[in-house]
């Protein structure tokens, strides 16, 4: 469980971002329409409780909300620790990496990570499998195939529609 929630980090924040930043809405999706689990949602509902205005901890190096009681404690999630405590990264080398994977415009044919990973949902492939295939969160891990590379299109990921075909899909179930 711990494992899967270090290599979904960035998305689990994004998620609870969005949806803390919704506090009216009693359903248990974001804007985006986003389903939360029962873990996050219960998280929302405390938020909600406390008038709105959470004691969020925040991530000292990118500012993301930390879930986690253990990076609560360091006020680090686990993936800015891991670049930048163990592999020693700069942010300038993290930054670099990011322009690596950044382009003006989304190709064709291509859909956003997000998307991606609500049809693994509905075809029951942990978000785990898809978030290794792509590299993990920065994507600069292998791939489990070329066309899982991602690109950033501003702040939004994009993957070649291929991901989601029946193909794709096939591969990722049978990855681990
Ligand atoms: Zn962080």
């Amino acid at each position: 469980m711990a494992k899967k929630i270090m290599k979904t980090e960035g998305q689990e924040a994004d998620v609870l971002a969005s949806a803390i930043a919704q506090m009216t809405t009693p359903q248990m999706t974001t804007p985006e329409g986003t389903e939360l689990t029962e873990a996050q949602a219960t998280k929302v509902a405390k938020i909600r409780q406390a008038g709105g205005k959470p004691e969020v901890t925040k991530c000292q190096r990118c500012g993301k909300i930390l879930v986690r009681d253990l990076c609560v404690e360091r006020e680090e999630g686990d993936l800015c620790s891991h670049y930048f405590d163990e592999l020693g990264m700069t942010k300038d080398d993290l930054a670099t990496e990011r322009a690596k994977r950044t382009i003006k415009e989304v190709p064709q044919g291509w859909i956003k990570t997000r998307q991606l990973h609500r049809i693994c949902e509905s075809h029951s492939i942990p978000v785990s499998r898809m978030v290794k295939a792509m590299g993990t969160d920065r994507g600069m891990g292998p791939l489990l195939d070329p066309r899982f590379e991602f690109k950033y299109v501003g702040n939004a990921r994009y993957v070649d529609g291929w991901c989601a075909s029946e193909e794709g899909l096939a591969l990722l179930k049978a990855s681990n």
